[in-house]
């Protein structure tokens, strides 16, 4: 790209910063919350609507049939395309899924207001990732009005469910060539890494449920019953003395951040055993029973350098020495999820754009990083076939999930000017 072709995208880019964050606030309003996945449809319509203005091909698809997809909240995706004047050439493709978290307790300000104060956005998904986004579609716009006889096509697709998976999302449109190589070549999902990071990949993830069985009997004579309660204590007992200091040994080459990530961690999401708890307006007291069942839910996240193979035995070989402690100890491992990690090649052509186009406009090279948690660039690679993938977006990793979540307007600006930049250099030649 020539510099006087830069300086009128860059000044595309700067003049479309009131409607950036204006963008943003709408995205904010609409409660996406998933589960249950509400406004699906009513999120894809606003923005099929603004990008078909913008002359981009637009196609609503329904996830029919997919997990949790129901009339009464249909899984809902938009694909939205605009090929250049110039001819055939490559597909650069931003993904960016619509999907929200519960909101959860501790704001300070309405979570699905689109508040501006003090140079941020704020509002469930402002970082994660509604901020990135409206940064891609500002890029994408800003860049098919300035360069209109580029080579190849943009696409943007505003996608369902990450937050639960992506199988009624990005999976699904993988899972029907939407990703295949021979049609997109490069995608940028714009995750909220910073906007000075280039996040290559993520640690893989196992999820398991581990029961421990007990026996019946009243409260008043436990010795009649066998407490699944008291095993369970046994399992908790066994995982801090070994468990956790082994996978604290582990560490990756992989750039994870933050630091603490850069070992095999290891979560307990959920433990439940004996009666099940009562509705808030019970108010009648529990029975007395011993617990016969008694589950914990775990969520192992792992490294490029281990085998998911090794990670489940090792949780087996745990229970193994607890079995080994305790008479009559029984249990059962119930397998829930897998993902294996994934990483793009450091010289990945949409690596090396993005990079040049961070130095460019913030005058400093990336950082390169992983991700802790998946996301969507599982299925890109794993169903789509297609390696060169990146999460690449404005806004504070940290911030995701939490309450009072927030994007800074000068980081989407930024981060709106490198996307725009890597549209130049990748189809304007
Ligand atoms: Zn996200």
């Amino acid at each position: 790209m020539d510099e006087a072709t830069w300086q009128r995208l860059e000044a595309a880019v700067a003049g479309r910063r009131g409607d950036l964050v204006a963008l943003t606030q709408d995205l904010i309003r609409f409660p996406t919350l998933n589960p249950p996945g509400r406004q699906y449809r009513e999120i894809c319509d606003y923005l099929a609507a603004r990008l078909a203005a913008g002359g981009f091909g637009v196609e609503l698809i329904r996830a029919t049939g997919a997990p949790a997809d129901s009339e009464a909240h249909p899984r809902w995706n938009l694909v939205a395309r605009h090929e250049g004047a110039g001819g055939p050439g490559e597909c650069v493709h931003f993904n960016g899924h619509h999907d929200v978290v519960e909101v959860g307790h501790g704001w300070s300000v309405d979570p699905f207001g689109g508040e501006v104060r003090d140079g941020r956005v704020y509002g469930r998904g402002a970082c994660d990732m509604k901020g990135g986004l409206a940064a891609a579609i500002i890029a994408a716009e800003a860049f098919v009005e300035t360069c209109p006889d580029y080579r190849g096509a943009v696409e943007i697709s505003a996608t369902a469910d990450e937050e639960s998976g992506g199988y009624g999302g990005v999976a699904w449109l993988a899972e029907r060539g939407w990703f295949d190589p021979t049609r997109v070549q490069h995608v940028i999902i714009p995750e909220p890494l910073n906007k000075d990071r280039i996040c290559l990949g993520h640690r893989g993830v196992w999820w398991a449920e581990i029961e421990t069985k007990g026996r019946i009997a009243h409260g008043s004579m436990p010795f009649l019953g066998d407490c699944a309660v008291r095993h369970m204590g046994a399992v908790l007992a066994e995982m801090e003395a070994t468990l956790f200091p082994l996978l604290a040994g582990k560490h990756t080459e992989m750039p994870v951040v933050p630091d603490g990530a850069r070992n095999s961690t290891l979560n307990i999401n959920a433990i439940h055993g004996g009666a099940p708890e009562q509705a808030p307006d019970y108010t009648g007291l529990p029975a007395p029973c011993v617990p016969d069942r008694c589950r914990i839910t775990i969520d192992r996240r792992f490294l490029i350098e281990e085998d998911i193979g090794e990670v489940k035995a090792e949780v087996r070989a745990m229970m193994e020495r607890v079995r080994a402690g305790r008479p009559g100890f029984d249990y059962e491992i119930r397998e829930l999820f897998e993902v294996l990690p994934t990483m793009a090649e450091p010289d990945a052509p949409v690596v090396q754009a993005v990079a040049r186009a961070i130095e460019t406009v913030l005058g400093r090279p990336p950082d390169f990083v992983v991700s802790p948690g998946t996301y969507d660039q599982k299925h890109i690679d794993r169903i789509g076939r297609l390696k060169n993938c990146i999460a690449y977006g404005p806004g504070i990793l940290d911030l995701a999930h939490q309450p009072d979540e927030w994007v800074g307007i000068d980081d989407m600006v930024d981060a709106a000017r490198v996307m725009a930049r890597t549209l130049g250099d990748l189809l304007t030649g």
